[in-house]
């Protein structure tokens, strides 16, 4: 397993369209394994391939960390995930098939570093992905985890949760988005910048 480096802000990866995933290769259980430990390192509740510079619809999730009645209580936003519900989630090829309701919270990104904003999504969703066996799973989910693996999926599909700013915030955060694309940031974990890619 290996930490990779996270690609930022003004790569092209992170605005390309990530490819579905046709058989569990070596090479997609490595990618899945050095993913998950790459999300560990930078502290991050989740990860898509575009993010470590691969273009296969892959997903890692992990908020089992997140105490979400604190989170709860500091930010009135929060919508908890029900429990029943997996904490840590591998998906391959995930799709969207409904969303119902949407709420707004405040949210960030490991490729935009010190950058956040309010995105409104939706509160209750049902997917289908593979798991890590490469069987079919369905699921719904809600609260924390809806929005996690909505803001990864719109990841593989060139989406960043910038983009979904309201045009205020959007203007407040351009000189920050900037600096990112010039390489004029600093991280705790492994980068790469448009300049490097
Ligand atoms: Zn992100």
């Amino acid at each position: 397993m290996a930490v990779l480096p996270v690609y930022l802000y003004g790569t092209k990866v992170l605005k390309t369209k990530a490819r579905p995933v046709k058989d569990l290769s070596n090479n997609i259980i490595k990618l899945i394994y050095d993913m998950v430990e790459t999300m560990h390192a930078s502290n991050g509740m989740g990860l898509a391939a575009n993010q470590v510079g691969s273009l296969h619809r892959v997903v890692t999730i992990d908020i089992s960390e997140v105490n979400e009645d604190e989170r709860e209580e500091s930010h009135d936003q929060l919508k908890k995930t029900s429990p029943g519900l997996p904490r840590k989630v591998v998906m391959i090829n995930p799709e969207v098939l409904e969303r119902e309701g949407a709420w707004k919270m405040e949210e960030g990104c490991l490729s935009i570093p010190d950058v956040r904003g309010k995105v409104e999504r939706a509160e209750r969703i049902r997917v289908k992905f593979r798991d890590p066996n490469f069987d079919e799973k369905e699921l719904e989910a809600d609260g924390l985890l809806a929005r996690v693996m909505l803001h990864e999926i719109d990841h593989l599909d060139g989406i960043l949760f910038t983009e979904l700013l309201n045009p205020e915030d959007k203007a407040a955060i351009k000189v920050d988005l900037k600096n990112i694309r010039q390489g004029d940031v600093e991280t705790s974990y492994p980068i790469v910048t448009a300049e490097e890619e």
